[in-house]
């Protein structure tokens, strides 16, 4: 492991077991159905985002990325899922299209895109390896009067979800506390910059909420905590597996199958393993 992400400690916390087929084992992960579903609305945005800061040339259509984005991954990844799960990836992009939420993504723009999907680099003092993520976009707003200098900057990130959530997870406050601390940074900033997910809820009738994401110290602080400790847990080689975790089936878990040969056991090897205690 060369660095540390949001993406990997979010995944550990999850599953120590599937954090280490990946980060550590290296293991091809396979993909699935909502893979697919974030990546392809991320490329559309990108698009979007892309024909705002380059008026002058040819605008590109969304929709037709999104598309490509599918296609490709499709000829790359094609038996990872069943066929049913692409009829799945394809209906929702067509429900995305008939009810025209690019367009609706465009009307929310109240922001000027300054660079799309930047490297954010920090490094957390005492920690042996940097963090490096990469937000969907940083973008620049006038700044009111009532705000102060610093929140004129905005880290935006697209999400998708199978249902509306009623306010930003932990993750993502995490996931947008590291952003926020690399662009202070890199930025000169003496306070917190603005931070904004715009989450495609994935319904029969898809729709985007726009949330915007208040970011505190404690946020930053609680992210700094939370790295540290995911170097000590890998430093202790601490992977334990969770099939409690929300992620464990063989729809959501790239390793279901690879886990349950690693973990599987015989009656005799089990009860070898115990005896009663009177
Ligand atoms: S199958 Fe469950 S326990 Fe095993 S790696 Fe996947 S999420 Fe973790």
């Amino acid at each position: 492991m060369k660095h540390y992400s949001n993406s990997a400690l979010s995944k550990r916390v999850d599953c120590g077991q599937q954090f280490k087929y990946k980060y550590i084992d290296q293991m091809h992960e396979k993909t699935k159905e909502s893979f697919i579903a974030g990546g392809m609305v991320d490329a559309a945005v990108n698009a979007i985002h892309s024909n705002y800061m380059n008026v002058n040339m040819p605008r590109v259509a969304p929709e037709n990325v999104m598309s490509k984005y599918v296609a490709d991954e499709k000829s790359l990844f094609e038996q990872e899922l069943k066929p049913e799960e692409w009829d799945s990836i394809k209906d929702l992009s067509f429900r995305i299209i008939d009810q025209d939420l690019f367009g609706q993504f465009e009307e929310f723009i109240n922001y000027e895109p300054v660079t799309i999907q930047p490297k954010i680099n920090i490094k957390i003092h005492g920690l042996s390896l940097p963090i490096i993520g990469y937000p969907d976009l940083i973008a620049k707003r006038e700044l009111p009067a009532f705000q102060k200098e610093g929140e004129e900057w905005l880290i935006f990130d697209a999400k998708t979800a199978g249902q509306k959530p009623s306010k930003p997870s932990h993750g993502y406050r995490q996931q947008l506390a590291t952003y926020a601390m690399g662009l202070m940074w890199q930025k000169g900033l003496k306070n917190i910059p603005q931070a904004e997910l715009m989450i495609l809820v994935k319904t029969k009738k898809p729709y985007w909420i726009r949330m915007p994401v208040n970011l505190t110290a404690d946020d930053l602080h609680l992210a700094i905590e939370a790295y540290r400790e995911h170097e000590h847990a890998i430093q202790a080689r601490w992977y334990p597996l969770n099939r409690g975790s929300r992620y464990c089936s063989e729809k959501n878990c790239g390793f279901w199958e690879q886990c349950h040969a690693d973990h599987g056991s015989n009656l005799e090897s089990v009860m070898s393993q115990v005896s009663y205690a009177s």
